[in-house]
């Protein structure tokens, strides 16, 4: 047996299930979705939108319940928010009455633990975010605030980031500075990281492993390999390679749900609008 089959995943996701109860009725949102993260690997979840990437990560972190299935850390089950767990969402969520400081030392203040300054100094500076400490959020541009969220996850030492959609609101040149900068710092701390995206080439460009969830109910796909190596310099970026890898993706997404436009004849609307 390999040593990778025998090896306990940093994260296991054991058939995870989660119905939200709304007022139209009940929604099932995941269906057994299972899945495993390795330890020190990027892993990237891929799918249409609505098919559940939040509601999984969210169930990843421990901050919501599955109605079934389990999440494991380290081989053991968890069932709340966990330290060695942080997590990034798509908004930065600085608290704007804060500066940059006292917003990476909010989550150390909530739990009353004194911040490991040399730490947050040189992850300041890994971001470049060195002499913004005493900014406030709405002094940042947009990449800025999100620079100082990861900061602000990575500061309490994770072993898992958990990262939803992190640089979907930020503007294509930005993002890929921002996708440098998360592999910058994998490759110094080695981090475990789950990213959701609903951009295959960022995806490619981040992971050791892309997974494909399907439409609704969220369930695994498929999972592509990405054997590329790192850093993922422009050259690589360009190879035909990554470009097959993301067309194949892509069509996992996009081709199931694209039909032909070929109406037999127009509906009855089109045709009530007609001149
Ligand atoms: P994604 O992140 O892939 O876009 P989500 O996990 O946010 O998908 O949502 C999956 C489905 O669950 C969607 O249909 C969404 O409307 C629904 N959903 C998400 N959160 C809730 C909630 N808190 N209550 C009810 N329905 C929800
Ligand atoms: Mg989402």
């Amino acid at each position: 047996m390999s040593t990778a089959s025998t090896t306990t995943p940093k994260l296991g996701v054991q058939a995870a299930t989660k119905v939200y109860q709304t007022a139209s009725g009940d929604l099932l949102a995941l269906d057994r979705c299972s899945l495993d993260v390795r330890p020190n690997e990027i892993v990237s979840i891929v799918g249409p939108s609505g098919c559940g990437k939040t509601t999984l990560l969210w169930s990843m972190s421990g901050l919501h319940r599955l109605t079934a299935g389990a999440i494991l850390l380290d081989g053991k089950e968890i069932t709340g928010p966990r330290p060695e767990i942080g997590i990034v969402f798509q908004e930065a969520n600085l608290l704007p009455w804060r500066n940059l400081d006292a917003n990476i030392n909010f989550p150390f203040e909530i739990k009353g633990e004194k911040p490991d300054r040399a730490w947050i100094a040189h992850l300041l500076n890994r971001v470049g975010l060195d002499g913004f400490g005493g900014k406030f959020p709405r002094e940042l541009s947009g990449g800025m605030q999100q620079r100082a969220a990861i900061v602000r996850a990575l500061a309490l030492k994770p072993s898992v980031l958990l990262m939803d959609e992190p640089f979907g609101a930020l503007d294509s040149f930005t993002r890929e500075e921002m996708n440098r900068l998360v592999e910058e710092i994998w490759l110094d701390t080695k981090t475990t990281i789950v990213f959701i995206t609903h951009s295959i080439e960022e995806a490619i460009f981040l992971s050791d492993r892309v997974v494909v969830l399907t439409t609704r109910p969220g369930r695994v796909a498929k999972v592509y390999d990405v054997p590329f190596p790192r850093p993922r310099s422009l050259e690589i970026m360009a190879t035909k390679e990554v470009f097959d890898l993301t067309n194949k993706i892509k069509m996992d997404i996009v081709g199931e749900r694209v039909r032909p436009i070929a109406p037999e004849r127009p509906s009855a609307e089109i045709v009530r609008i007609r001149p």
